[in-house]
């Protein structure tokens, strides 16, 4: 696969204005948080991001704050804004209900997703009685209700719920098939992880966009305790490369920014054309990786 995309689409990094970027943020909660969500924004919207999404609180708890930020995104800069919406602990007529709202503040964009049960990815995911049992059916339910562009979630190392790798993969055909435009990955730092799990989804012919979703290490304490809920795996050369710097901010982001090179660095060369970053709300790092990759 890696070799495929290598011959199909060398790209140069010159001027790389054919690569697309994507920033997710998630809704601040108060005055001081949401001061730096904006000035990280406003530092990050030169790069003509192809959108910016914002985060759903678990169990629905950022409702209003998620609709405000994307409301303002959409009102303010001028940059798509992608709502992200989940079923958890809601019936299917209250997420229908947020829908609306999202088309309302003229919010074209949903990212769509399952969500967790409130004690996290390790407990089973029980359902709202009325609501939606997954995200399929969540892309469903929004394709009735209007004409979005739909994002939904895949994993380059499996959902930790899979069965099986044919589980997984037959869970993200049947949201693509449901009406899904692409997915994004979960966040993962071996790249065979992703070329591997792009040979699955070949074979299973789905073809819509796989953007990687990447992951600057802005704490790698934080990041591996995260890792480690969500199913992605620290590779022992990655923890090496922090180990002992806890105390030492300044190597750390030094550290930070060279292990995002090199992963954002080697998708892109081997033909990646979109990638989508985390930001934490932070700008930082993120600035840096899109300058090396030729965005100003
Ligand atoms: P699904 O695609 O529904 O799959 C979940 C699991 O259920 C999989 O193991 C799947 O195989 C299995 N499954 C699904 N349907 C069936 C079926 N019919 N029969 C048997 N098994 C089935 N969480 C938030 O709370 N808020 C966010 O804003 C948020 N944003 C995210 C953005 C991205 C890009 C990613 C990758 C994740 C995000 N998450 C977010 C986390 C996400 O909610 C969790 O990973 C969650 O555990 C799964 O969501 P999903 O949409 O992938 O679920």
């Amino acid at each position: 696969m890696k070799q495929v995309m290598n011959r199909a689409n060398k790209i140069t990094r010159k001027n790389n204005l054919d690569l697309k970027i994507s920033f997710e943020f998630f809704p601040p909660k108060s005055d001081v948080t949401e001061k730096r969500f904006w000035d990280s924004l406003h530092r990050l919207s030169p790069l003509k991001p192809s959108f910016v999404s914002v985060t759903y609180g678990a169990g629905g708890s950022t409702r209003e704050r998620t609709l405000k930020m994307v409301s303002k995104i959409t009102a303010d800069t001028g940059i798509p804004a992608a709502a992200h919406l989940t079923c958890v602990g809601a019936s299917k007529d209250e997420v229908n209900q947020v829908v609306r709202s999202y088309a309302l503040a003229g919010v074209k964009r949903i990212v769509a997703l399952r969500g967790d049960s409130a004690d996290g990815i390790e407990a089973e995911f029980i359902p709202h009685t009325d609501g939606y049992n997954n995200a399929a059916e969540l892309v469903k339910g929004i394709c009735k209700l209007g004409n979005f562009d739909i994002s939904v979630a895949a994993y380059p190392e499996k959902h930790p719920q899979s069965a099986d790798w044919v589980a997984d993969i037959d869970n993200l055909k049947r949201k693509i098939d449901a009406g899904a435009n692409r997915a994004i990955t979960q966040m993962f730092f071996d790249n065979d992880d992703y070329w591997r799990f792009l040979e699955r989804v070949d074979k299973a012919g789905i073809s819509v966009p796989i953007v990687p979703g990447i992951q600057p290490i802005h704490n790698f304490t934080q990041i591996s305790n995260f890792a480690a809920r969500c199913g992605t795996s620290i590779p022992n050369w990655l923890a090496a490369r922090f180990e002992g710097l806890e105390n030492d901010s300044e190597t750390h982001a030094l550290v930070a920014a060279a292990v995002a090179a090199e992963q954002v660095t080697e998708l892109v060369e081997n033909g990646v054309r979109e990638l989508h970053f985390y930001t934490m709300n932070r700008s930082n790092l993120v600035l840096a990786l899109a300058r090396l990759l030729g965005r100003r």
